[in-house]
């Protein structure tokens, strides 16, 4: 089946509003294995709406709209649907006693204009909408299904959810082809060396896989096809498996998963505590740390050390290793590391200390230049790395491989 989102109003096309909608509806579409072939998005102008949805009719099987539902005169796309399908609007007695109910238990008397929306196309299956006044709508006909929803993703989000999905998946069926997605988490290793190592793998057509660069992780999404859900799993599984095989802890998660969740399980499980000592990342590791409730079982705290002076009087690192080495050095990684490991009594402890640019680079010590302290019960070591792009993007990326860096210790690889 070939799907098209027509996405109306005026606000998508200035720049005021993105089309989170069609993101959305394409993500559930693909889900159930019907392909998405067009989205298109238009203004609140009878005549181009017509249009669109004229087009939509003639090239696809399936057009989902969103928007336009509302009481106001701009509000046309109820009607219109109605008329490229030929039908004429009735008035839905059940959705206008809910319209006014919405108002009376509100704001007391109903709007003439919220009359309007409880006129649907004649013999169309109507979706309740228990947020908001507008009802949507499914019409069938001629072979051709067109699913009408509101703006407001916090009103179409529940109405697809609740009443679209079930009924999709019905036409759908249980034997069409359906597509399943996973997504493999990559840090450390850059498009064209995964490309390298994974060479033939990328050819298979099923599953498909496409690499993603992320500002500082890479992402390898498979796709697989198949009529039965175990088998697109089975297929998804060996893929991994493949790719796991080649690239090994490079991997670091799948789907949801994110650096800083897995850290924080495998920290909470080996009941494990830790601290942070900061320079060039100013604070986001510690926030990053935090981002998750239950953070406190593991997280301890941390010092953002950005000034010599709060190294040195805060962490214990000495006036003379900044003076001689520089604060972007190994030396004072690993004396921030220890430092706030035995002022917080953690059992782990990382520091982080670079130039993060865009300025302060030297021949020597160029921007991107970070060093990396991890402090264990085991002893202190330190890692340089040097890193390229923007000041957000070296931030990120000594975030990220400071948490690399536990996740690896903690797996022991
Ligand atoms: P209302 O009754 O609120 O007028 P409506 O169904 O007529 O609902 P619109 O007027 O088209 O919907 O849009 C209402 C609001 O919903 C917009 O201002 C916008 O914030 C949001 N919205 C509309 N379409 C989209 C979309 N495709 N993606 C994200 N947000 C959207
Ligand atoms: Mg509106």
């Amino acid at each position: 089946m070939k799907a098209e989102i027509v996405a109306t109003g005026t606000e998508l096309l200035l720049g005021q509003t993105l089309n989170t909608s069609a993101h959305y509806i394409t993500g559930k579409l693909s889900s159930l294995g019907i392909e998405v072939d067009y989205h298109v998005t238009v203004g609140d102008n009878p005549e181009r709406i017509e249009d669109a949805l004229r087009t939509a009719l003639q090239r696809s099987d399936l057009l989902v709209t969103t928007g336009g539902l509302g009481p106001t005169v701009d509000d046309l796309t109820k009607a219109l649907v109605a008329k490229v399908f030929g039908l004429e609007m009735v008035l839905d007695q059940t959705s206008l006693e809910h319209i006014k109910a919405f108002f009376a238990k509100r704001r007391g008397p109903m709007p003439a204009g919220n009359e309007k929306q409880a006129y649907v196309p004649k013999r169309a299956a109507i979706l309740p909408n228990p947020i908001g006044t507008a009802p949507g709508a499914i019409i069938e006909k001629d072979g051709k299904m067109a699913i009408i929803l509101p703006g407001p993703p916090f009103e179409m989000q529940p109405m697809f959810e609740n009443y679209v999905w079930p009924v999709l998946q019905e036409k759908v069926g249980s034997d069409a082809e359906r597509m399943n997605v996973r997504v493999l988490k990559i840090f450390g290793m850059g498009e064209s060396a995964i490309e390298e190592v994974l060479g033939d793998l990328m050819q298979k057509p099923n599953p498909s896989m496409a690499l993603l660069a992320k500002r500082s992780e890479m992402h390898i999404r498979l796709v697989a096809r198949s009529s039965a859900e175990t088998q697109a799993l089975k297929l998804l599984d060996k893929a991994e498996e493949d790719i796991r095989a080649r690239l090994g802890h490079k991997v670091f998660g799948k789907d949801r998963e994110t650096m800083v969740g897995i850290v924080g399980d495998a920290l909470r499980q080996r009941d494990l505590t830790i601290a942070t000592a900061e320079s060039c990342t100013g604070g986001l590791l510690g926030g990053m740390l935090t981002q998750e409730p239950g953070s406190s079982a593991f997280y301890l705290g941390g010092v953002i050390s950005y000034a010599n002076s709060v190294k040195e009087n805060l962490l214990g690192v000495e006036a003379k290793t900044l003076a001689s080495l520089g604060a972007v050095s190994a030396e004072v990684a690993q004396a921030m590391a220890q430092g706030v490991q035995t002022r917080t009594g953690a059992k782990l402890a990382l520091a982080t200390t670079g130039i993060a640019g865009p300025d302060g680079g030297t021949q020597e010590k160029p921007v991107g230049l970070v060093y990396i302290g991890l402090a264990t019960p085991e002893g202190v070591q330190t890692q340089k790395f040097q890193f390229y792009g923007e000041r957000k993007s070296v931030r990120q990326l000594t975030v990220k491989a400071a948490l690399d860096w536990v996740r690896r210790y903690l797996l022991k690889v």
